[in-house]
Order: C-alpha cells, then sequence, then structure tokens
C-alpha cells in the first residue's frame, strides 16, 4: 500500500499549494517545485518469483545512485525523490549526494512511506568516483577517499557498509581516456584496489555509450579469474533529464514458501551485492537456473560433463534472449512482448573455470538508451579438477588511451592531477 502523505504534498508542490495544507512532510526547502511536465503515472514492477528446489527468492528492486538537491548539480529535494521512488515501484532508494551524508536527519525524521532508504555518498579519488552504500558516519571518509580506495574501502567495510565504483572511467568532465583502464585485472589489483571494491556500476544511465566496451572488459576479468558483481543505477539528478530506477538492481533475497521476504532490504543488500546475487534491468524480469544455482552463485563441474540450464523471461518489449558460456552465445530465445517465455537448455562444462550470464538485446534500440535491456551476474563454474600451475585467463592486451598517452601516465601521481581537476570543476558530474 502507497503512503498518502507524500503524494499529497509533492502534488500540492506541483500545483503551487501552500504546505500548509499537507501533513507530515515539509514543503520543498530549497527549490521550487520543479517537476512539472514530468509524467505522473505509477509504474507497476512485477518481477519474475525465484524457485529454486526448496530455496526461495523474490525481488527487492532498488537504485543505489541518487543525488537530492544536497548535492550541489541536482535539483530536488529528498521530499520529492521518495514521491518519485514510490511511483517507480522501487523497494529500496540509496541517497548517494556528492560528499555528503546530510540526508541522514531527513531519512531519518521525516519519511515513513513504503520506500526503504539506506544512506551512502558518492566520493571522488584517485579511482574515479565511488558510491558508498549504507555508511554510518560520514567522518573520516573524504580523508580517506583522498587517500585512495584501499582507505576507503577499510572506513566503509569497518562500518559494514559497500563500496561499489561507479560508471568507472567516465568522472572526468570532457574524459578522453578509455573507461576500460579503471578495470582492467592490473588496475583493479593495483594499490589493493580490487580488494576493496564490492561491485562495479557497469551500467549508468547517463554514462551507457561505453557500456559494450565495459561489459568485454568485465568478461576479460571474469576469463582471468577476478569476479567483481555488477549493478545498475540511474544516477538521477533532475526529473527532466533523468529517470528515478533506470536501470534498477533487482535483487534476490530469500522468502518463505509463501514468497514473504524473511530478511530485510539492508541485510540482504549487504549479502547479495558483494556475491552479485542480482541483474540490472530497466524493464524485464528474469529467472536463471544452472544446476540449481542463481546468478551470484557458484556451480562445481567436471571438464567436459553437461549442466542443466533453465531460464524464464518477461519483457514488457519483447527481445531476444541471449545465453553466455564465457564470450559465446551458446542459446538465443526470442520473446514475445509481454508473455512468459521458458526455456530449458544445457550447458558443456568447458575445461577451464566458466561463467553462464544472460543479457536481453532490446528488440529495436531508442537513442537514449543501449542495447540491451537486462544483465545478469554471472552463475560461475567452478571446473574441476582444478588448475594449479597458476595459469591467470588470456592476455587482455592493452588498452589505447588518447592521442599522446602513454602507458605510465595512469600512474597514481596523474590520476590524483586529474581528480583536482574534477574538485576545481564539480559540476562535471552533471551531464
Ligand atoms: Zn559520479
Ligand atoms: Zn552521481
Amino acid at each position: 500500500m502507497r503512503g498518502i502523505g507524500p503524494t499529497c504534498i509533492a502534488l500540492a508542490a506541483l500545483v503551487g499549494l501552500s504546505a500548509d495544507v499537507a501533513h507530515a512532510w515539509p514543503a520543498p526547502e530549497r527549490h521550487p517545485p520543479t517537476m512539472r511536465g514530468f509524467r505522473l503515472e505509477a509504474v507497476d514492477w512485477e518481477f519474475l518469483p525465484v524457485d529454486v528446489g526448496e530455496r526461495h527468492f523474490r525481488v527487492v528492486a532498488f537504485d543505489g545512485h541518487v543525488h537530492s538537491d544536497i548535492s550541489r548539480d541536482a535539483l530536488h529535494p529528498i521530499s520529492e525523490l521518495m514521491w518519485l521512488a514510490e511511483r517507480k515501484d522501487l523497494d529500496l532508494l540509496v541517497l548517494t549526494d556528492h560528499g555528503s551524508s546530510a540526508a541522514r536527519g531527513y531519512l531519518e525524521s521525516r519519511y515513513d512511506g513504503p520506500v526503504q532508504t539506506l544512506l551512502g555518498e558518492e566520493v571522488g579519488g584517485s579511482f574515479g568516483h565511488s558510491v558508498i552504500w549504507d555508511i554510518r558516519s560520514h567522518h573520516g571518509i573524504g580523508v580517506a577517499a583522498g587517500q585512495g580506495m584501499e582507505a576507503l574501502g577499510a572506513l566503509v567495510h569497518g562500518q559494514g557498509g559497500t563500496v561499489v565504483l561507479a560508471h568507472p572511467g567516465w568522472w572526468i568532465g570532457r574524459n578522453t581516456w578509455d573507461p576500460r583502464r579503471w578495470m582492467q585485472y592490473d588496475a583493479l589489483r593495483r594499490g589493493g584496489i580490487g580488494d576493496e571494491i564490492d561491485a562495479l556500476e557497469l551500467w549508468n544511465q547517463v554514462y551507457w555509450e561505453r557500456s559494450r566496451e565495459l561489459i568485454d572488459e568485465w568478461v576479460g576479468l571474469l576469463e582471468r579469474g577476478l569476479y567483481v558483481p555488477i549493478v545498475g543505477d540511474s544516477d538521477f539528478h533532475r526529473a527532466s533529464s533523468h529517470r528515478l530506477g533506470d536501470p534498477r538492481n533487482a535483487m534476490l533475497c530469500p522468502s518463505d514458501a509463501r514468497g514473504t521476504i524473511t530478511e530485510t532490504a539492508r541485510v540482504c543488500l549487504h549479502e547479495a551485492v558483494p556475491m552479485g546475487r542480482l541483474y540490472v534491468t530497466d524493464g524485464p524480469s528474469i529467472d536463471l537456473q544452472i544446476a540449481g544455482r542463481v546468478p551470484g552463485e557458484i556451480v562445481e563441474a567436471i571438464g567436459g560433463s553437461r549442466l542443466a540450464g533453465e531460464v524464464r523471461a518477461r519483457a514488457a518489449e519483447g527481445g531476444t534472449l541471449e545465453v553466455f558460456v564465457g564470450r559465446e552465445v551458446v542459446e538465443r530465445v526470442t520473446l514475445a512482448p509481454g508473455l512468459d517465455v521458458s526455456h530449458r537448455f544445457t550447458v558443456a562444462v568447458p575445461r577451464e573455470d566458466s561463467f553462464v550470464r544472460v543479457e536481453i538485446q532490446r528488440p529495436s534500440v531508442p537513442d537514449d538508451r543501449p542495447p540491451f535491456s537486462l544483465l545478469t551476474n554471472p552463475v560461475r563454474i567452478d571446473v574441476l579438477p582444478r588448475r594449479t600451475d597458476g595459469w591467470r585467463g588470456p592476455d587482455e592486451g592493452p588498452i589505447p588511451g588518447p592521442p599522446g598517452f602513454r602507458q605510465e601516465d595512469v600512474s597514481r601521481p596523474e590520476r590524483e592531477r586529474a581528480q583536482r581537476r574534477v574538485d576545481l570543476h564539480p559540476e562535471a558530474e552533471d551531464r
């Protein structure tokens, strides 16, 4: 059931009524009503349940990268964000203002609607941008971010929080550096960076043009045995140019046999995100199982054997579902618009560790979205017997930089100089 209060106040704000007529929520504090002309229909999202024998999961949908007007480059007060989140049928919102956790007071004292919230922040450093989720205290975060991912990760994880590398590579206005640089095997490993990153925000609504290259690079990491799960977020700044909850993370949370979720969204998030028990979508829903394992989980199998796979999916617009084993598409399934499609298949287990994942490709590609409408994290295949010779997958090959770029320019001082440019031009984030 939806809360009445937020809708009242937001509608009151939209038609220019005094906030006095509404209750519980204050009027937008720093900006005038800003969502005039915004489409107001509520959207109902339905996600397929995931039942694996005796194990049951239900989807909790969240947007983990959202700016309120506490961020200098964003427009809407939190009251309007929460109102939007309800209409977008989000279960959970993580507020990630730039370098600030000032949303805390508001969330604790003024919102009691159906959308759960977690406090986060977006911070910059030599690693680019990171969104940190569920932090207890802002104290020391800016300093730690300035010291690097290792320090930031230690601080956030010490508070029980989660660290996500945001829109890898796209953190500088007029940036010409290839975004893959920030998520190459060596970059993630350098200085302990990789160890502290719980997830990669591989699909960001604003920075989607290079998604295919980022996916290729991410698959390269998987091939080399470095698994960092993916998430996707809106990076919402204003309703006129951003769509809240699009894409969103559909995380699988344990439920009882009747479908009642048995743990809080916060507990589920800290379990599901680091293991990748989620898929990212801007519409379709999926239930992917490989030998009784869901995305984020591991199957042990003998090389050369076969595993049973099953996928169900639903996409309002239809599309083509592709099952990947490694880099290869092994199954293609046509999705009729709005219909549940179920498909069984088998996976030939390779001789090396591998992974199975799904993408859904759109029937036609609009100007403002990537060609895919859904990405899953992988079900990983741990191939037995295990290798003992230290092989770590195929070489990545060099990533070309901009003209005149030299490999040694990726050094930490260089990146810190670049970061100072960002600090001087924070509006670079708002494009
Ligand atoms: Zn950013
Ligand atoms: Zn952002």
